[in-house]
């Protein structure tokens, strides 16, 4: 039995997607700053991928390592190195992906076996089910990490209870969430697949099973701090198990260098350029342009949105992904001559940035983003409003929360939720005006502007003491790691 926390090994087993890993390793330093041992499982190319966060992370004595198991893709008919969601080709493979990380059960097994010291739980991003098997074999607790809101947690409960969204016709039939104390209007169009019964079988069984196995969780953490949403923290802790706000864990990187590791191989230096630039504009100035890991894009959108950022007057930094950067845009790119229009005023950064070193940057005055939780989290707690712009899953719950509840940003005017992978189908979901339009109205100096300013402010400054010592996210870890050592003392 471990009689102190230095004794105990949590094992954290994030999906394969870098909103589930990324979190969980900024999770693993807060919990190694506990005096906690910690193991990530993850896959090998992954491991590879995130291996500079944990070599930072023992500079400082931290006691966490990376352990690679094997991920088996090609058995699953899989391409070779397919091991993550951001490489799905299409939603189709889904199910082959969910498939393969499920046979990693038995692997896993074996290696808990093995090491030592011997783990004292799992913590396990929601869709990997299977890790309750796991923990119930070798008697050790499991709690769920949920990447999402506890709004959007309890939303979606009311709607899974009352079936309200199944009495539209309509796409632009609305309804109000009902038993909440904010005004939240969906359209059926804005909803979810799954809300709107439109998600494939095999996706509707995941997601039943997720569901299923949340309740079997000895608790739930949750990356949100409960000064930002108390009436949802407390709402959603009478729905499961023991509730723990952990977060934002973002704040966990205080270093330049940690905030550049973060799913970033690139060094500091190759970040000059831009960060020479941004030291040169005036504070709260410039847009943050970026929309997550997993957005497929269509090559017009992309051009309604670059378009609208220069004719904005504002300066921006525009972050295109890999997947986005598409021959198409790329071409544009060039016959436009976009980047020298845009010179002294714009940047494009191709593929990964480092989101939050850059967020944290004085001169940041405007987020616009796709509203993945992360991202969402990230934007409040470097105090930056925001330009919501959902695309799919709960980033529509999310830009609500932003816009209805915190009071922190803008709709750019988004009205249909898409499927992610379709990118060309879908189409264009907002023009160069509107994209201008909300750049404008986010970065206004009269008093709607500054008040949004002042809220922003206001819930960084929270956020930061959450996750002080003695803050409320702080103790809500304590708290967790006495919860595992009250299960193992039980079990004695
Ligand atoms: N991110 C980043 N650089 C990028 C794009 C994304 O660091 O160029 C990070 C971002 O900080 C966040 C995560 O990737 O932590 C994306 O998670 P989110 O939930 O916002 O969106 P998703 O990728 O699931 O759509």
């Amino acid at each position: 039995m471990a009689s102190s926390s230095r004794e105990l090994h949590f094992l954290l087993i994030p999906l394969m997607s870098q909103s589930h890993i990324i979190p969980l390793t900024d999770f693993a330093k807060l919990l190694a700053l506990h005096g906690v041992n910690v193991s990530i499982i993850t896959t090998p190319l992954n491991a590879q991928k995130y291996k500079s966060i944990i070599t930072h992370a023992r500079k400082t004595n931290l006691k966490i390592q990376l352990i690679p198991l094997h991920f088996p893709s090609q058995e699953v008919g899989l391409p070779q190195g397919c091991e993550n969601l951001d490489t799905l080709s299409s939603p189709e493979l889904f199910k082959d992906f969910f498939l393969a990380s499920g046979m990693m059960q038995e692997p896993l097994e074996k290696l808990i076996q093995d090491l030592e010291p011997k783990p004292s739980c799992i913590i396990s991003t929601s869709p990997l089910t299977w890790t309750q098997q796991v923990a119930n074999k070798f008697k050790i607790p499991r709690y769920v990490f949920d990447t999402i809101s506890c709004f959007t947690l309890y939303c979606s409960h009311i709607l899974n209870q009352t079936k309200i969204q199944e009495t539209l016709v309509l796409d632009s039939d609305s309804f109000l969430v009902p038993n909440v104390p904010h005004k939240i209007e969906f359209t059926k169009a804005q909803l979810p697949f799954d809300s709107r019964k439109q998600s494939s079988q095999d996706m509707e069984s995941i997601l039943d099973q997720i569901k299923k196995s949340q309740y079997l969780a000895r608790g739930t953490l949750i990356n949100t701090f409960e000064e930002l949403e108390p009436w949802y923290v407390d709402a959603y802790k009478k729905v499961v198990n023991k509730v723990f706000c952990i977060g934002p864990v973002s704040l966990c990187n205080k270093e330049m260098d940690e905030m550049v590791d973060r799913g970033n191989k690139a060094s500091i230096d190759e970040h000059c350029d831009y960060l020479n630039w941004l030291d040169s504009i005036k504070p709260k100035s410039v847009i943050y342009a970026c929309f997550g890991s997993l957005c497929h894009i269509s090559y017009l959108q992309m051009k309604e949105i670059g378009l609208g950022l220069e004719s904005s007057n504002v300066p921006f930094i525009w972050i295109i992904r890999g997947l986005n950067f598409t021959p198409q845009v790329e071409k544009w790119l060039r016959d436009e001559n976009f980047e020298e229009r845009v010179k002294g005023r714009g940047i494009i950064i191709r593929g990964w940035a480092p989101q939050v070193m850059i967020l944290s940057h004085p001169s940041i005055g405007g987020f616009l983003t796709h509203c993945g939780w992360n991202s969402t989290l990230e934007g409040i707690s470097c105090g930056v409003p925001m330009i919501t712009f959902p695309m799919f899953a709960e980033q529509f719950y999310n830009e609500k929360f932003i816009v209805n509840v915190l009071k922190v940003g803008v709709r750019v005017g988004v009205e249909v939720s898409i499927n992610s992978w379709n990118e060309e189908k879908n189409g264009v979901l907002v023009n160069m005006d509107q994209v201008k339009k909300a750049i404008d109205q986010l970065m206004d100096k009269g008093l709607e502007g500054e008040e949004r300013r002042k809220t922003a402010n206001e819930l960084a400054h929270m956020s930061k003491k959450a996750i002080q010592e003695e803050g409320s996210s702080y103790l809500n870890i304590k708290l967790l790691i006495e919860d595992v050592m009250q299960v193992l003392k039980n079990k004695v």
